[in-house]
């Protein structure tokens, strides 16, 4: 079946415009048989600028728009309620609160948006110090929230500070990482979560999509089996992006046999 997009922003994210509907209508058109709708939700988040977003979910009204929509289509697409929780180590309490609150998810990506208070889009994250360790602190923080946090189903692209790194993906080698990496996956797949393939990056410049190949690897070698795909589309243009070409031959490649939707939270292993 054709690979299911599990990662998409519509206007309820403070960074997108499309609508609900736009979104619903290119899957239809895509021929795909389900889609979750990912809006951002950064609690607590830290505005980088003047002026600049917060990232606050209305999460009553969007979860509204969503059910009207799943009936209106239920003919033509499985739509699922998913959110893209953006994760710290000082809002461990507030995001079990949100869950708890929230129990019409059918999906939630955790991601890590935010380092520290500073968000690596921005060239301040990188003053004063390499880029390796620049990095380094970005995987760190996900280490420390996948220990601290339970309240996802994916953790969502692991690598993304690659992609606003001042060399980008000349800046990451997997060997300088490579035991982070390794702790992070033993806490996920231990604790029955998974890891998203981003195709964001693909359609912003990058060779590659997240996570890189060799953290991939990695993840399907230590017995990591929960994977699903997300375009991060915040234009319906992207939705599905790469998702036949690039995402399916590297599934393959890696011996992937299926791709994760999650229904309620909980993973369908949906055959390549
Ligand atoms: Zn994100
Ligand atoms: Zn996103």
């Amino acid at each position: 079946m054709k690979i299911c997009d599990f990662h998409v922003h519509s206007e309820y994210s403070d960074d997108s415009e499309a609508s609900l509907s736009s979104i619903i209508e290119k899957a239809i058109a895509l021929g795909t048989s389900k889609i979750c709708i990912t809006d951002h939700h950064d609690i607590d988040f830290i505005v980088q600028e003047p002026g600049g977003m917060d990232f606050q979910l209305d999460t009553d009204a969007y979860l509204d728009a969503l059910k009207s929509l799943r009936d209106k289509y239920q003919d033509k697409i499985d739509i699922r309620f998913g959110v893209e929780l953006g994760l710290m180590n000082t809002i461990v309490d507030k995001v079990n609160d949100y869950t708890n609150k929230y129990t019409d998810f059918d999906f939630i990506i955790g991601s890590s948006h935010l380092v520290h208070g500073v968000d690596p889009y921005y060239p301040a994250y990188y003053a004063n110090r390499t880029e390796t360790e620049a990095l380094r602190d970005y995987f760190e923080s996900i280490l420390e929230n996948v220990s601290l946090i339970d309240h996802y189903n994916v953790y969502g692209h692991l690598d993304y500070v690659v992609r606003y790194c001042p060399s980008k993906e000349k800046a990451f080698i997997f060997d300088d990482h490579k035991d982070i990496f390794e702790a992070i996956f033993k806490i996920i797949i231990q604790k029955g979560k998974g890891i998203e393939i981003n195709t964001g990056s693909l359609y912003k410049g990058m060779s590659y999509a997240h996570p890189h190949m060799e953290i991939l690897k990695l993840y399907k070698d230590m017995g990591g089996e929960i994977i699903t795909v997300g375009s991060d589309a915040h234009d319906p243009k992207y939705l599905c992006y790469g998702f036949e070409t690039y995402v399916r031959d590297v599934l393959t490649a890696l011996s992937f046999k299926y791709f994760c939707t999650f229904k309620e939270q909980k993973p369908e292993f949906n055959p390549l």
